[in-house]
């Protein structure tokens, strides 16, 4: 009698333990397959209200996760983004978003803060901005010295940018509650969402490039077209 009770007992352990086992299998592959789902979603950033170059209806969309304080967004923007421009922005096959990153502290921040404030003011001249930033940050060696302040950004955006109101933009730079500020915090919230490794980062509908100074890839991403033909 005694020994019967001892093999329901333990049957009973035996069975609990296999559902345990079950349920926590079960949860194991519902984590791979949640992990799985988000790095193979190929979702691609969401460019409205971005500075984007290129026709509207271009087939493909280039989006940069870029730093103003970043030497290799400096190197990519003199080596890549020209050809890129060239070969695909201007041919219609593509367009370009840039969205910010603060990987740099208070002087990202501030140059960020700029460059929505310019885009805001004077869209047509954005890009002639954003590329005299980059220009104005000193060579590699350096960039840890500082070198963006209010009257740096104010005096480059008076150069490339003559629709720009330069008592609006110093404003604009005071980070606290504009919706100036909002823009850079969405900014951030995308660098978060898409985990944003290092600047710059560079995808193409919804592909992230490991090397995004690999041209031939960059080109291969390209040249398939558009997400909905692949
Ligand atoms: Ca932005």
């Amino acid at each position: 009698m005694k020994n019967s009770k001892k093999i329901v007992t333990s049957t009973l352990v035996l069975f609990a333990t296999i559902i345990g086992l079950v349920l926590f299998l079960n949860k194991e592959d519902e984590t791979a397959q949640e992990t799985e789902q988000t790095a193979s979603s190929n979702e691609h950033p969401l460019i409205e209200g971005q500075p984007t170059l290129g026709e509207v209806e271009a087939p493909v969309s280039i989006v940069e996760f870029g730093d103003y304080k970043c030497p290799s967004c400096k190197q990519w923007g003199e080596l890549i983004f020209p050809k890129l421009v060239e070969d695909y922005v201007n041919t219609g096959k593509a367009k370009f978003s840039y969205i910010n990153v603060l990987f740099h502290g208070e002087e990202s921040v501030l140059a960020a803060l700029a460059s929505e404030s310019v885009y805001k003011q004077d869209p047509e001249n954005f890009w002639a901005f954003h590329k005299a930033v980059f220009t104005a940050q000193p060579a590699t060696q350096e960039h840890d010295n500082p070198w963006i302040s209010v009257d740096k950004l104010k005096d480059i955006a008076e150069a490339t940018a003559p629709n720009v109101d330069l008592a609006q933009l110093e404003s604009d730079l005071n980070i606290e509650g504009t919706h100036i500020a909002e823009e850079v915090s969405k900014d951030k919230e995308l660098v978060h969402k898409y985990k944003v490794p290092f600047t710059p980062t560079i995808i193409i509908d919804g592909v992230m490039l490991k090397d995004p100074f690999d041209y031939e890839k960059i080109t291969s991403l390209i040249e398939r077209g558009p997400k909905a033909d692949k």
